[in-house]
């Protein structure tokens, strides 16, 4: 009982663990994967480093292990920026610690134990870094060789700061050996791994996109954008389906509204009327911010008789409507201008009657449909 409790705890942090490694990047459009493998990559140098201390710790050397605690703190801190930064900074000062590092470790202890080697951890690190960027990835390669080459003429002979012994040196670079294999190990497998992540956040950030695209950021009806399209579908299914109806409305005397009560009154009024629109349009009918203080309502498979009944409905729902300043209470009146599209109209030609209703009804007075 007691070992399944313990089982069932330690199962609880290891999946913390991973959670916590596998925490999502905050900007939208990056996937997390680069992160993550930086991730792991710094655990990996900080477990590297305690494992160098402990191995040194046996020789009691004090600077060596202070060497090391040094390292672990500003891996440590580099493994803190991953959670704010974008994943392109955290590459960035990933790097730069790496080749900081590598180059005190190979002033210190020498060429013979291997260290070098981890520039290869970044070269295959950058290449799988980002999409296409082929001039930035022979640019760093070049650069990595290089310094590989530079650092080779530099200490290939030269005497380090803390010489080791051969059985030493030879350790190091068995863990060396081992670190290096691993991480390159890591970013390979994670990289080579399915995109479906990428694949799935692109798709999201996408349709966000395509709603943007298609909605009035006022209202939050849709756009003038999204009416024409979906017009364009009406049109083409019309053949099959049957007639639909447009219908093109504007707000009465809305210049007043506005005059007196301010623009920002007049912003409520027509978010009051979009949403008596969202709130009473049923099925596949459909209305749209059209312009200014303008919609347009579209009613699929619907003669103009059956729509003049649907915008019947709507005109009394919108004097109903009350939009509330302070004390005060404003209600407004809209005028419509209906018609009916069949498979063989000329779209804009229907559009336009539409249009010429609408301000027939305003010559007449306001306050009606036009039919
Ligand atoms: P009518 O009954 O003939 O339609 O009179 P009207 O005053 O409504 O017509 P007009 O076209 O002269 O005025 C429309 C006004 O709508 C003018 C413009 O300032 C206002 N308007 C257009 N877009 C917006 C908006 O996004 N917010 C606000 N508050 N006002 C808008
Ligand atoms: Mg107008
Ligand atoms: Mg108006």
């Amino acid at each position: 009982m007691d070992s399944k409790v313990s089982e069932a705890k330690s199962g609880n942090f290891l999946k913390k663990i991973v959670d916590f490694i596998g925490k999502d990047v905050k900007a939208k459009n990056e996937t997390k994967k680069l992160t993550v493998v930086i991730r792991i990559l710094l655990i990996s140098v900080m477990v590297y480093f305690s494992i160098n201390g402990i191995f040194n710790n046996t020789k009691l050397d004090l600077a060596v292990i202070l060497f090391y605690t040094l390292f672990f703190a500003v891996f440590a801190g580099l493994f803190a920026i991953s959670y704010f930064c974008r994943s392109i900074v955290t590459l960035g000062v990933f790097n730069l610690g790496m080749i900081v590092w590598i180059c005190v470790i190979l002033h210190l202890f020498g060429w013979n134990i291997g260290v070098q080697h981890f520039l290869m951890v970044l070269l295959v690190l950058f290449f799988f870094s980002s999409y296409k960027q082929y001039t930035k990835k022979i640019m760093y390669a070049v650069f990595l060789c290089a310094f590989r080459i530079l650092l080779f003429y530099i200490y290939r002979y030269r005497e380090p700061l803390w010489s080791l012994a051969a059985a030493d040196e030879n350790a190091l670079q068995i863990i060396n050996t081992i670190t290096i294999f691993w991480c390159l190990s890591v970013v390979v497998f994670i990289f080579s791994n399915n995109s479906q992540e990428l694949e799935r956040k692109l798709m999201d950030y996408n349709m966000q996109l395509e709603e943007l695209a298609n909605t009035d950021a006022l209202t939050g009806l849709n756009n003038r954008r999204k009416a024409l399209d979906y017009m364009g579908i009406l049109v083409k299914r019309s053949a099959e389906y049957g007639a639909f109806s447009i219908c093109i409305c504007d707000i009465d005397f809305f210049k007043k509204v506005n005059d007196t009560y301010g623009h920002d009154f007049g912003d409520e009024v027509l978010k009051g009327i979009s949403k008596v629109f969202n709130k009473e349009l049923k099925g596949k009918d459909f209305a749209a911010r059209w312009g200014g203080e303008e919609f347009l309502l579209l009613f699929p498979d619907c003669n103009g008789d059956d729509a003049f009944l649907k915008v019947s409905h709507l005109r009394n729902k919108i004097k109903e409507m009350k939009v509330k300043k302070d004390e005060t209470e404003v209600g407004v009146t809209m005028t419509f201008g209906l018609t009916e599209y069949d498979f063989n109209s000329d779209l804009s030609a229907a559009i336009k009657e539409a249009d010429e209703k609408l301000y027939l009804g305003k010559e007449q007075g306001r306050d009606r449909i036009v039919y």
